[in-house]
C-alpha cells in the first residue's frame, strides 16, 4: 500500500497537492465543477493540519500562444474558493518572484494556486517531458509532495513524477479511493463483467487482452464494434470499421468467442447524424447504405440478463453516440439497469461518468472514476508512472 497524505507529518509544512483540475470551462465559466469538488477532502485535510497548501494542475492542452488565455485556471481558482468557502490565491505565473514571494508570505492554513502547468508546455515541453530542472524549481517551494490527480497518474510528468521524485511524498484521499475501488477490480468477486464502447477498437485492445482472461464477459458496443462484427463476416454498411485492427479482432474473437458478447440488433441510420431516417435492425439485416448508431432493444435485454447476475462490473466508453439524444438510448438503459445492481459497478471516467452524472445515475454506482485513460490503463495491467514513484507504507 501507498503512503497516504494521512501518514505523513504535514502539520504547518508547505505541502504541494498535484490536483486534476482539468474541468471544462467555456466562455470563461466551468461546465462541470466534479473533479474540483473530488478535490476538496484532500485539500480541506492539508488544511485542518494548518499546513500551507500549494496547488498545482494542468488544464488542457498548451501547443502554441494562443492556448495559453484558452487554458487558463483562473476560474478555477474562483470556483474552488466558493467550495472552500476560503480565499484562494492564485498565482498567474508557473515560476519567478511572484510566485516564489507569495508561498514565502503564506501563513498555516492559506491556499494557493499555480497556474497551469502545462504553461511550461510552450517551451520544449518541459512539464510533459517531466523536465528535471523544473521539477526541482517546483520542489523547492515545498517540504511535502502529494499526487492526487488520478486523471494524469498513467503520466510522467513534472508535476507528478517529477515532484515525487524530489520530496518525501504520498498519495491524496482522492487517488487513495480510486485505488481501493479499481484494487476490487483484481480479484473480482464473480461472475465479472466488462462493458466496453466508444469510437476506437485501438483504445481498448490491450484492455480487451488483460481483461480476456480475467473477466467472465465482455459486451462490446459504441463505434468499436462494427470491426468486430466486420471480423464475423457480418455486412456492418457504413459503420465505423478501424481496418487496421480487423485482424486483431478476428484472432480474439477466435480465442474467446464465449466470452464476447456482440450486439444482436442495431439502431442503424441513413446519415450520420440526429435527423435522417433510423430503424433498428438485426445485425443480420444491415444494409450496403446503413451506419450502425447504438445498440437495439434485443441486445439491451440479452445484456440487462448478465448484468442482473453480475457481481462486478466495470465500464469504459459509450455504446452509442451518445452526444445525438437518439442515440443515447443504449448508454442510458444500461446504466439505468447497472444503477439498481447490488454488484461492485465501476464506471471508468470519461463520456460515461459525464453521460451518469447528467442522468442521475452517478451517485448509484459504487464508484465512477475522475480518469478514463489512467483507468484504461489500470485494466491494462500496466505500471502507472504517477503512483510507482510513491513510496510505501513501512
Ligand atoms: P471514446 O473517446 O473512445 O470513449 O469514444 C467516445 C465516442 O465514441 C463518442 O464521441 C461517441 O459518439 C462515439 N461512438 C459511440 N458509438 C458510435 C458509433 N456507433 N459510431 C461512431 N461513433 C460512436
Amino acid at each position: 500500500m501507498k503512503k497516504t497524505i494521512k501518514d505523513l507529518n504535514i502539520k504547518n509544512k508547505k505541502v504541494l497537492i498535484r490536483c486534476d483540475f482539468n474541468v471544462p470551462i467555456k466562455d470563461g465559466k466551468i461546465i462541470d465543477d466534479n473533479r474540483i469538488v473530488e478535490s476538496l477532502p484532500t485539500i480541506n485535510y492539508a488544511i485542518s493540519q494548518n499546513a500551507k497548501v500549494i496547488l498545482f494542475s494542468h488544464l488542457g492542452r498548451v501547443k502554441e500562444a494562443n492556448d495559453l488565455s484558452k487554458n487558463d485556471l483562473s476560474p478555477v481558482a474562483i470556483r474552488l474558493s466558493e467550495l472552500l468557502d476560503k480565499e484562494v490565491i492564485f498565482i498567474n505565473k508557473t515560476r519567478g518572484k511572484a510566485l516564489e514571494e507569495a508561498v514565502k508570505n503564506m501563513q498555516s492554513g492559506d491556499v494557493l494556486l499555480v497556474q497551469n502547468t502545462r504553461y511550461e508546455d510552450l517551451e520544449d515541453k518541459k512539464e510533459s517531458s517531466n523536465n528535471e530542472a523544473l521539477a526541482k524549481y517546483w520542489a523547492s517551494l515545498g517540504d511535502v509532495f502529494i499526487n492526487d490527480a488520478f486523471g494524469t497518474i498513467h503520466r510522467a510528468h513534472a508535476s507528478n513524477v517529477g515532484l515525487a521524485s524530489n520530496l518525501e511524498n504520498g498519495v491524496g484521499l482522492l487517488v487513495e479511493k480510486e485505488l481501493l475501488n479499481l484494487g476490487k477490480l483484481d480479484e473480482p468477486e464473480r461472475p465479472y463483467v466488462v462493458i466496453l464502447g466508444g469510437a476506437k477498437v485501438s483504445d481498448k485492445i490491450g484492455v480487451i487482452e488483460n481483461l480476456v482472461n480475467k473477466a467472465d464477459n465482455i459486451l462490446i458496443g459504441g463505434g468499436m464494434v462494427f470491426t468486430f462484427l466486420k471480423a464475423q463476416g457480418i455486412n456492418v454498411g457504413k459503420s465505423l470499421i478501424d481496418e487496421d485492427n480487423l485482424e486483431f479482432c478476428k484472432e480474439i474473437l477466435a480465442k474467446s468467442a464465449s466470452k464476447i458478447v456482440l450486439p444482436v440488433d442495431i439502431h442503424v441510420a441513413e446519415e450520420f447524424n440526429d435527423s435522417s431516417f433510423s430503424h433498428i435492425a438485426d445485425i443480420s439485416e444491415i444494409s450496403n447504405e446503413e451506419i450502425g448508431m447504438d445498440i437495439g432493444p434485443d441486445t439491451i435485454e440479452k445484456w440487462k440478463h448478465i448484468l442482473q447476475s453480475a457481481k462486478t462490473i466495470v465500464w469504459n466508453g459509450p455504446l452509442g453516440v451518445y452526444e445525438m439524444p437518439k442515440y443515447r438510448t443504449g448508454t442510458s438503459k444500461i446504466l439505468e439497469i447497472i444503477s439498481s445492481s447490488n454488484a461492485h459497478t465501476v464506471l471508468g471516467g470519461g463520456d460515461i461518468v459525464a453521460a451518469a452524472s447528467e442522468a442521475g445515475y452517478k451517485e448509484k454506482v459504487s464508484h465512477a472514476s475522475t480518469g478514463g485513460g489512467a483507468t484504461l490503463e489500470y485494466l491494462e495491467g500496466k505500471t502507472l508512472p504517477g503512483l510507482d514513484i510513491i513510496s510505501k507504507r513501512d
